[in-house]
């Protein structure tokens, strides 16, 4: 799928939303969720590492990925993340998507995805307080604000 640079319909598996591209062209990783429940930075408990979005508390709106890559990880709990898929856009670049909803993740490690395909669902596996994605950008090993870059 060529995602392009405009708002775009996408019908998968997970049912049919529209995904908006931003400048730097990642797809918003919470289709119809905007809501920063979260910024990246130190917060009380420690410094946050990536950009929490919520969707009012309901859990299972699809997670899409933010751009075409390749699936590099998928874990089913162990860490504070929970469930987490991590996805390699190649160019030392990655995206994270953390607490996703148990037994959502519909994809596999090596696995090619492409733009706001649905990769899982929002959940609050893991250390969280309640259903929202926790999306991390990695940048060569580095954990940066990806808020910048997706919206
Ligand atoms: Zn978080």
């Amino acid at each position: 799928m060529d995602i392009g640079t405009k708002p775009t319909t996408v019908s998968s598996s997970m049912g049919s939303y529209r995904v908006s591209i931003s400048k730097e062209g990642f797809v918003w990783p919470v289709p119809g969720c905007y809501t920063v429940s979260s910024p990246y930075g130190y917060r009380r408990s420690g410094f946050h590492d990536g950009v929490d979005i919520a969707c009012s508390g309901v859990r299972g709106k699809p997670i899409v990925a933010a751009k075409d890559g390749v699936v590099s990880r998928v874990s089913t709990g162990g860490s504070g993340l929970g469930h987490y898929v991590e996805i390699d856009h190649g160019g030392g670049v990655k995206t994270g998507y953390g607490h996703c909803l148990a037994g959502s993740i519909s994809v596999r490690p090596g696995q090619r995805v492409s733009a706001g395909q649905p990769i899982a669902r929002v959940g609050s596996t893991g250390n969280s307080t309640g259903p929202h994605l926790h999306f991390n950008l990695i940048v060569n090993g580095k954990r940066i604000n990806g808020l910048p870059y997706i919206r």
